[in-house]
């Protein structure tokens, strides 16, 4: 089990504009640079993540580091693959601590965003960190009650939380019965090697989700199903 926290990723206010989809009108620029100044102040990143093997694949389940996973998708993404990365990740929470003094709703929902696009940029340091530290090539990644299949039920959080022990001693993120993290500005998954990019958007349906990163794809959604 490996635990990264001396995470490099700040926050660039132009970077932050065009996730919002903002412009850079005078005055959006002032409120995103003071919220991006007071993220870059707060916000500590942490990554758990574990080096799990894969066993007992059948039709919709896999067990993963010896605990038993229910996914079909899941299971047809490590056909064959043997080894994964299970990962918590979190940006600490800090940032909530300082939206909740806010009264401005519009400021407290652009340091929300500014919370997911710090998430996104620990994403990709700990892609990059699997790929250079074990000489990878292309990852994916899955989380449990991704899009809108109901194929990984996101109760299953519970096993993924069980392969690192006391998660919330370990890098301060809590599963609340419901399957909520707290801080919720945290993530959970699992990476895994392959040949063809996987994005859980492209086998979800779900319209109008702002969060889309590729369009559905029928097809393969329904190759998923077996269909
Ligand atoms: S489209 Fe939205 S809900 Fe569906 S998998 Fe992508 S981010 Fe999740």
């Amino acid at each position: 089990m490996k635990i990264l926290d001396d995470i490099p990723v700040h926050l660039d206010v132009e970077q932050v504009l065009k996730e919002l989809h903002l412009n850079e009108r005078k005055e959006q620029f002032d409120v995103v640079r003071k919220l991006v100044e007071i993220a870059n102040s707060v916000i500590q990143p942490k990554v758990i993540y574990e080096i799990s093997y894969v066993d007992n694949k059948n039709e919709d389940r896999v067990d993963i580091g010896g605990i038993k996973f229910t996914s079909r998708v899941l299971r047809i993404n490590l056909d064959k693959v043997g080894k994964v990365f299970p990962f918590i990740m979190t940006i600490g929470k800090e940032l909530e601590d300082r939206m909740a003094s806010f009264d401005n709703l519009l400021e407290q929902y652009y340091l929300d965003e500014i919370g997911n696009v710090a998430l996104g940029l620990i994403g990709n340091y700990l892609e990059e960190h699997l790929k250079r530290e074990y000489r990878m090539g292309q990852l994916s990644s899955m989380y449990p009650g991704m899009g809108d299949l109901q194929d990984w039920p996101i109760a299953q959080q519970e096993q993924l939380f069980s392969l690192f022990g006391n998660v919330e001693e370990l890098i301060g993120v809590k599963l609340t019965p419901s399957m909520l993290m707290i801080p919720r500005k945290s993530e959970s998954g699992i990476y895994f090697p392959t040949e063809v990019e996987f994005l859980s958007c492209q086998i979800c349906s779900r319209e109008r989700c702002k969060e889309r990163h590729a369009p559905y794809n029928k097809e393969l959604a329904e190759s998923y199903r077996g269909k």
